[in-house]
Protein backbone atom coordinates (compact mmCIF):
# COMPACT_ATOMS: atom_id res chain seq x y z
CA UNK A 1 0.00 0.00 0.00
CA UNK A 2 1.34 3.63 -0.69
CA UNK A 3 0.38 6.37 1.27
CA UNK A 4 -1.36 9.26 -0.06
CA UNK A 5 0.29 12.28 -0.20
CA UNK A 6 -2.64 14.98 -1.34
CA UNK A 7 0.44 17.33 -3.10
CA UNK A 8 2.52 15.07 -4.35
CA UNK A 9 -0.33 12.95 -6.10
CA UNK A 10 -2.38 15.96 -7.25
CA UNK A 11 -0.10 16.38 -9.55
CA UNK A 12 0.51 12.99 -10.34
CA UNK A 13 -2.92 12.65 -11.06
CA UNK A 14 -3.07 15.72 -13.47
CA UNK A 15 -0.16 14.01 -15.62
CA UNK A 16 -1.36 10.84 -15.33
CA UNK A 17 -4.59 11.98 -17.09
CA UNK A 18 -2.79 14.20 -19.61
CA UNK A 19 -1.01 10.68 -20.53
CA UNK A 20 -4.48 8.80 -21.11
CA UNK A 21 -5.46 11.68 -23.68
CA UNK A 22 -2.42 11.43 -25.03
CA UNK A 23 -3.01 7.93 -25.36
CA UNK A 24 -6.10 8.06 -27.47
CA UNK A 25 -8.64 8.06 -24.52
CA UNK A 26 -11.30 10.62 -24.85
CA UNK A 27 -12.09 11.25 -21.41
CA UNK A 28 -10.53 9.99 -17.80
CA UNK A 29 -11.34 11.18 -14.49
CA UNK A 30 -10.93 9.40 -11.02
CA UNK A 31 -12.90 7.99 -8.37
CA UNK A 32 -12.20 7.00 -5.25
CA UNK A 33 -12.31 2.89 -4.33
CA UNK A 34 -15.22 3.17 -2.38
CA UNK A 35 -17.77 0.79 -2.82
CA UNK A 36 -20.33 1.40 -5.76
CA UNK A 37 -23.36 3.76 -4.86
CA UNK A 38 -25.30 1.44 -7.25
CA UNK A 39 -24.97 -0.99 -5.73
CA UNK A 40 -28.10 -1.68 -4.36
CA UNK A 41 -30.41 -0.59 -7.87
CA UNK A 42 -27.95 -3.57 -9.20
CA UNK A 43 -29.37 -5.99 -6.20
CA UNK A 44 -32.55 -4.64 -7.44
CA UNK A 45 -32.34 -5.24 -10.92
CA UNK A 46 -30.88 -9.16 -9.98
CA UNK A 47 -34.15 -9.51 -7.79
CA UNK A 48 -36.54 -8.46 -10.73
CA UNK A 49 -34.66 -10.79 -12.53
CA UNK A 50 -34.19 -8.06 -14.87
CA UNK A 51 -30.83 -10.19 -15.89
CA UNK A 52 -32.79 -12.40 -17.99
CA UNK A 53 -29.85 -15.46 -18.74
CA UNK A 54 -26.89 -13.60 -17.45
CA UNK A 55 -25.85 -16.00 -14.68
CA UNK A 56 -22.37 -14.58 -14.22
CA UNK A 57 -24.16 -11.60 -12.78
CA UNK A 58 -25.62 -12.73 -10.01
CA UNK A 59 -22.84 -15.29 -9.07
CA UNK A 60 -20.40 -12.40 -9.89
CA UNK A 61 -22.86 -10.07 -7.59
CA UNK A 62 -21.02 -10.07 -3.87
CA UNK A 63 -17.69 -9.35 -5.84
CA UNK A 64 -19.49 -5.97 -7.35
CA UNK A 65 -19.55 -4.55 -4.09
CA UNK A 66 -15.84 -3.27 -3.60
CA UNK A 67 -13.30 -3.14 -6.24
CA UNK A 68 -10.60 -4.65 -4.24
CA UNK A 69 -12.30 -8.31 -5.32
CA UNK A 70 -10.03 -7.16 -8.30
CA UNK A 71 -7.23 -5.52 -6.90
CA UNK A 72 -6.55 -6.34 -3.27
CA UNK A 73 -5.61 -2.81 -1.77
CA UNK A 74 -6.81 -0.46 -4.05
CA UNK A 75 -7.37 2.88 -3.48
CA UNK A 76 -8.20 4.76 -6.74
CA UNK A 77 -10.22 3.86 -10.04
CA UNK A 78 -9.31 5.27 -13.41
CA UNK A 79 -12.30 5.44 -15.34
CA UNK A 80 -11.39 6.04 -19.61
CA UNK A 81 -14.00 6.56 -22.36
CA UNK A 82 -12.87 5.81 -25.65
CA UNK A 83 -15.90 6.62 -28.63
CA UNK A 84 -16.10 3.81 -30.78
CA UNK A 85 -17.09 3.89 -34.79
CA UNK A 86 -20.12 4.15 -35.90
CA UNK A 87 -21.69 4.01 -39.95
CA UNK A 88 -25.16 3.20 -40.84
CA UNK A 89 -24.60 3.75 -44.38
CA UNK A 90 -27.87 5.23 -45.93
CA UNK A 91 -28.78 2.68 -48.43
CA UNK A 92 -28.20 -0.62 -47.48
CA UNK A 93 -28.11 -3.37 -49.85
CA UNK A 94 -30.95 -5.68 -50.32
CA UNK A 95 -30.72 -8.31 -47.90
CA UNK A 96 -28.81 -6.03 -45.42
CA UNK A 97 -29.15 -6.05 -41.58
CA UNK A 98 -27.69 -4.11 -38.74
CA UNK A 99 -24.97 -4.63 -36.28
CA UNK A 100 -24.63 -2.70 -33.00
CA UNK A 101 -22.27 -0.08 -33.89
CA UNK A 102 -19.47 -1.30 -31.68
CA UNK A 103 -19.14 -4.11 -33.06
CA UNK A 104 -18.79 -2.94 -36.58
CA UNK A 105 -14.74 -2.39 -35.84
CA UNK A 106 -11.99 -4.28 -34.12
CA UNK A 107 -12.82 -6.42 -30.94
CA UNK A 108 -13.28 -3.09 -28.50
CA UNK A 109 -11.84 -5.46 -25.16
CA UNK A 110 -8.05 -5.48 -27.30
CA UNK A 111 -8.19 -2.12 -27.91
CA UNK A 112 -8.96 -0.68 -24.55
CA UNK A 113 -6.85 -3.36 -22.74
CA UNK A 114 -3.79 -2.41 -24.96
CA UNK A 115 -3.80 1.36 -23.50
CA UNK A 116 -4.61 0.65 -20.20
CA UNK A 117 -1.92 -1.58 -19.96
CA UNK A 118 0.31 1.29 -21.71
CA UNK A 119 -1.18 4.11 -19.01
CA UNK A 120 0.01 1.54 -16.21
CA UNK A 121 3.21 1.31 -17.67
CA UNK A 122 3.76 4.64 -17.69
CA UNK A 123 2.97 4.97 -14.04
CA UNK A 124 5.34 2.19 -13.41
CA UNK A 125 7.31 4.42 -14.41
CA UNK A 126 6.78 7.28 -11.88
CA UNK A 127 6.34 4.90 -9.35
CA UNK A 128 7.51 1.56 -9.40
CA UNK A 129 6.14 -0.02 -6.39
CA UNK A 130 2.36 1.16 -7.31
CA UNK A 131 0.41 -2.03 -8.24
CA UNK A 132 -2.85 -2.04 -10.63
CA UNK A 133 -4.80 -3.67 -12.91
CA UNK A 134 -6.46 -2.73 -16.31
CA UNK A 135 -9.96 -4.12 -17.34
CA UNK A 136 -12.95 -3.57 -19.30
CA UNK A 137 -16.37 -5.35 -19.45
CA UNK A 138 -15.08 -8.30 -17.86
CA UNK A 139 -14.61 -8.08 -14.36
CA UNK A 140 -16.89 -7.62 -11.84
CA UNK A 141 -17.12 -3.81 -11.53
CA UNK A 142 -19.70 -1.60 -12.02
CA UNK A 143 -18.27 0.83 -14.88
CA UNK A 144 -21.13 2.75 -15.55
CA UNK A 145 -20.95 3.78 -11.61
CA UNK A 146 -17.32 4.52 -11.43
CA UNK A 147 -17.35 6.44 -14.68
CA UNK A 148 -20.07 8.71 -13.21
CA UNK A 149 -18.22 8.94 -9.90
CA UNK A 150 -15.01 10.12 -12.46
CA UNK A 151 -17.02 12.58 -13.81
CA UNK A 152 -17.45 11.17 -17.51
CA UNK A 153 -21.60 11.71 -17.28
CA UNK A 154 -24.68 10.61 -16.09
CA UNK A 155 -26.39 7.68 -16.72
CA UNK A 156 -29.02 8.36 -18.85
CA UNK A 157 -32.73 6.86 -18.93
CA UNK A 158 -31.39 4.31 -21.45
CA UNK A 159 -29.09 3.43 -18.37
CA UNK A 160 -26.04 3.87 -20.84
CA UNK A 161 -23.40 6.47 -19.63
CA UNK A 162 -23.56 9.65 -21.46
CA UNK A 163 -21.31 12.81 -21.90
CA UNK A 164 -22.49 16.00 -23.34
CA UNK A 165 -20.14 16.20 -26.20
CA UNK A 166 -19.38 12.69 -26.68
CA UNK A 167 -22.80 11.00 -26.33
CA UNK A 168 -23.00 7.74 -25.70
CA UNK A 169 -21.86 5.85 -28.49
CA UNK A 170 -18.42 5.09 -25.97
CA UNK A 171 -16.40 2.15 -24.49
CA UNK A 172 -15.57 2.33 -20.89
CA UNK A 173 -12.35 1.07 -19.02
CA UNK A 174 -10.78 1.41 -15.81
CA UNK A 175 -7.81 1.23 -14.42
CA UNK A 176 -7.33 0.17 -10.66
CA UNK A 177 -4.52 1.69 -8.63
CA UNK A 178 -3.24 1.42 -5.25
CA UNK A 179 -2.09 4.26 -5.00
CA UNK A 180 -4.57 7.41 -3.77
CA UNK A 181 -4.99 9.88 -6.31
CA UNK A 182 -6.72 13.16 -6.39
CA UNK A 183 -10.22 11.97 -7.05
CA UNK A 184 -12.45 14.37 -9.50
CA UNK A 185 -15.93 15.71 -8.93
CA UNK A 186 -18.96 12.95 -9.58
CA UNK A 187 -20.68 14.07 -12.25
CA UNK A 188 -23.92 14.74 -10.12
CA UNK A 189 -26.85 16.25 -12.16
CA UNK A 190 -28.82 14.10 -15.38
CA UNK A 191 -29.35 15.95 -18.84
CA UNK A 192 -32.42 13.42 -19.71
CA UNK A 193 -34.72 16.22 -18.36
CA UNK A 194 -38.30 15.29 -19.61
CA UNK A 195 -37.15 13.78 -22.57
CA UNK A 196 -38.16 10.11 -22.85
CA UNK A 197 -37.28 9.10 -26.61
CA UNK A 198 -35.48 6.05 -25.75
CA UNK A 199 -37.96 4.63 -23.76
CA UNK A 200 -41.10 5.22 -26.49
CA UNK A 201 -38.19 4.25 -29.16
CA UNK A 202 -37.54 0.94 -28.03
CA UNK A 203 -39.23 -1.83 -30.65
CA UNK A 204 -39.80 -4.20 -27.35
CA UNK A 205 -40.56 -1.80 -24.56
CA UNK A 206 -37.46 -3.20 -22.64
CA UNK A 207 -37.44 -0.26 -20.10
CA UNK A 208 -39.92 -1.07 -17.37
CA UNK A 209 -39.11 2.77 -16.63
CA UNK A 210 -36.23 5.30 -16.88
CA UNK A 211 -33.24 3.40 -15.58
CA UNK A 212 -34.66 -0.04 -15.46
CA UNK A 213 -33.79 -1.79 -18.42
CA UNK A 214 -35.11 -5.69 -18.58
CA UNK A 215 -32.97 -7.81 -20.63
CA UNK A 216 -35.92 -10.19 -20.80
CA UNK A 217 -37.08 -8.01 -23.15
CA UNK A 218 -33.73 -6.53 -24.82
CA UNK A 219 -33.00 -7.34 -28.58
CA UNK A 220 -29.10 -7.13 -27.57
CA UNK A 221 -29.23 -9.62 -25.06
CA UNK A 222 -31.50 -12.16 -27.02
CA UNK A 223 -29.39 -11.52 -30.21
CA UNK A 224 -26.26 -12.07 -28.83
CA UNK A 225 -26.44 -13.40 -25.41
CA UNK A 226 -28.80 -15.74 -25.76
CA UNK A 227 -27.35 -18.94 -27.08
CA UNK A 228 -30.31 -21.12 -27.77
CA UNK A 229 -33.43 -20.76 -29.87
CA UNK A 230 -35.14 -17.30 -29.81
CA UNK A 231 -38.91 -17.55 -28.61
CA UNK A 232 -41.42 -16.56 -31.42
CA UNK A 233 -41.98 -13.45 -30.15
CA UNK A 234 -38.47 -12.42 -30.15
CA UNK A 235 -37.90 -13.56 -33.52
CA UNK A 236 -40.57 -11.61 -35.31
CA UNK A 237 -39.24 -8.37 -33.09
CA UNK A 238 -35.73 -8.27 -34.48
CA UNK A 239 -36.84 -5.62 -37.21
CA UNK A 240 -32.89 -5.09 -39.04
CA UNK A 241 -30.72 -6.10 -36.14
CA UNK A 242 -28.60 -9.10 -36.61
CA UNK A 243 -26.43 -8.30 -33.59
CA UNK A 244 -27.19 -6.12 -30.69
CA UNK A 245 -29.81 -3.20 -31.17
CA UNK A 246 -28.89 0.91 -30.80
CA UNK A 247 -32.02 2.29 -31.38
CA UNK A 248 -32.35 3.42 -27.38
CA UNK A 249 -28.79 5.53 -28.76
CA UNK A 250 -29.67 6.38 -31.87
CA UNK A 251 -32.78 8.41 -30.96
CA UNK A 252 -30.89 10.16 -27.97
CA UNK A 253 -30.32 14.14 -28.68
CA UNK A 254 -26.80 13.89 -26.91
CA UNK A 255 -25.98 11.70 -30.03
CA UNK A 256 -26.70 13.78 -33.10
CA UNK A 257 -23.28 16.03 -32.79
CA UNK A 258 -21.53 13.70 -30.36
CA UNK A 259 -17.39 13.36 -31.59
CA UNK A 260 -17.00 11.09 -34.08
CA UNK A 261 -14.28 8.36 -32.98
CA UNK A 262 -10.19 8.68 -33.57
CA UNK A 263 -9.40 5.24 -33.05
CA UNK A 264 -8.68 3.90 -36.15
CA UNK A 265 -9.06 0.56 -34.92
CA UNK A 266 -12.54 0.90 -34.06
CA UNK A 267 -13.31 2.18 -37.07
CA UNK A 268 -16.69 0.68 -38.95
CA UNK A 269 -15.64 -1.70 -41.04
CA UNK A 270 -17.49 -2.25 -44.54
CA UNK A 271 -18.66 -5.87 -44.02
CA UNK A 272 -19.91 -5.13 -40.55
CA UNK A 273 -21.87 -1.53 -41.51
CA UNK A 274 -23.53 -3.67 -44.36
CA UNK A 275 -23.27 -7.41 -44.15
CA UNK A 276 -25.04 -9.37 -46.79
CA UNK A 277 -27.20 -11.80 -45.02
CA UNK A 278 -27.34 -14.24 -48.14
CA UNK A 279 -23.79 -14.22 -48.59
CA UNK A 280 -23.50 -15.14 -44.69
CA UNK A 281 -26.17 -18.36 -45.61
CA UNK A 282 -23.97 -19.52 -48.39
CA UNK A 283 -20.80 -18.78 -46.30
CA UNK A 284 -18.16 -21.99 -45.63
CA UNK A 285 -18.83 -22.07 -41.61
CA UNK A 286 -14.70 -22.36 -40.74
CA UNK A 287 -14.49 -19.28 -43.11
CA UNK A 288 -17.38 -17.62 -41.50
CA UNK A 289 -15.85 -18.22 -38.22
CA UNK A 290 -12.40 -17.25 -38.91
CA UNK A 291 -13.70 -13.71 -40.10
CA UNK A 292 -14.97 -13.07 -36.50
CA UNK A 293 -11.75 -13.56 -34.86
CA UNK A 294 -10.44 -10.12 -33.24
CA UNK A 295 -14.43 -8.56 -33.54
CA UNK A 296 -16.95 -8.21 -30.81
CA UNK A 297 -19.00 -10.27 -32.90
CA UNK A 298 -17.61 -13.84 -31.99
CA UNK A 299 -19.41 -13.37 -28.78
CA UNK A 300 -22.44 -14.68 -30.46
CA UNK A 301 -20.65 -16.66 -32.93
CA UNK A 302 -21.23 -17.99 -36.63
CA UNK A 303 -23.92 -20.20 -34.84
CA UNK A 304 -25.85 -16.83 -33.18
CA UNK A 305 -25.49 -14.72 -35.92
CA UNK A 306 -26.73 -16.91 -38.75
CA UNK A 307 -29.68 -18.01 -36.07
CA UNK A 308 -30.53 -14.35 -36.07
CA UNK A 309 -30.14 -13.65 -39.79
CA UNK A 310 -32.33 -16.40 -41.12
CA UNK A 311 -35.07 -14.77 -38.68
CA UNK A 312 -34.84 -11.95 -40.10
CA UNK A 313 -35.15 -12.84 -43.85
CA UNK A 314 -37.85 -15.05 -42.44
CA UNK A 315 -39.68 -12.66 -41.32
CA UNK A 316 -39.38 -10.87 -44.67
CA UNK A 317 -40.49 -13.86 -46.11
CA UNK A 318 -37.45 -13.16 -48.36
CA UNK A 319 -37.75 -15.49 -51.75
CA UNK A 320 -34.56 -15.22 -52.99
CA UNK A 321 -33.23 -16.64 -49.79
CA UNK A 322 -35.26 -19.98 -50.25
CA UNK A 323 -32.60 -22.56 -51.58
CA UNK A 324 -30.07 -21.09 -48.98
CA UNK A 325 -32.14 -21.46 -46.05
CA UNK A 326 -33.21 -25.18 -47.21
CA UNK A 327 -29.62 -25.89 -47.45
CA UNK A 328 -29.07 -25.29 -43.72
CA UNK A 329 -31.76 -27.71 -42.70
CA UNK A 330 -28.90 -29.47 -42.79
CA UNK A 331 -26.07 -27.68 -40.77
CA UNK A 332 -24.51 -29.30 -38.26
CA UNK A 333 -25.33 -26.59 -35.44
CA UNK A 334 -29.08 -28.09 -34.07
CA UNK A 335 -29.88 -24.09 -33.43
CA UNK A 336 -29.18 -23.14 -37.14
CA UNK A 337 -31.84 -26.18 -38.48
CA UNK A 338 -34.26 -25.05 -35.99
CA UNK A 339 -33.99 -21.50 -37.25
CA UNK A 340 -33.79 -22.21 -40.88
CA UNK A 341 -37.41 -24.35 -40.64
CA UNK A 342 -38.79 -21.57 -38.87
CA UNK A 343 -38.10 -19.30 -41.28
CA UNK A 344 -38.86 -21.54 -44.15
CA UNK A 345 -42.17 -22.29 -43.12
CA UNK A 346 -42.47 -18.18 -43.24
CA UNK A 347 -40.85 -17.48 -46.59
CA UNK A 348 -43.18 -20.96 -48.38
CA UNK A 349 -46.27 -19.25 -46.42
FE1 LIG B 1 -31.99 10.65 -21.80
FE2 LIG B 1 -33.59 11.28 -23.91
FE3 LIG B 1 -31.14 10.26 -24.31
FE4 LIG B 1 -33.10 8.70 -23.29
S1 LIG B 1 -33.06 9.63 -25.36
S2 LIG B 1 -30.98 8.80 -22.59
S3 LIG B 1 -34.20 10.19 -22.00
S4 LIG B 1 -31.64 12.26 -23.33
Amino acid sequence: MIDADPLVYSDLAERLKGEALRLGFDKVGIARADAPEDFGHYLDWLARGDHAGLGYMEKNASARENPSSILEGVRSVVMVSLVHGRSRPENQPLNSAKIAAYAQGADYHAVLWGKLNALLAWIKIEKPEVRGRGVSDTAPLLERDFARRAGLGWIGKNTLLIDTKLGSFTMLGALLLDLELTADAPFEKGHCGTCTRCLDACPTDAFRAPYQLDARKCLSYWTIEHKDDLSDEMAEALGDWVFGCDVCQEVCPWNRKAKASSEPLLASREEWSSPDLLEWLRADPADFSARLKGTALSRTKRRGLIRNALHILGNRREKAAEADVGRLLDDPEPVIRRAAAWALRRIKG
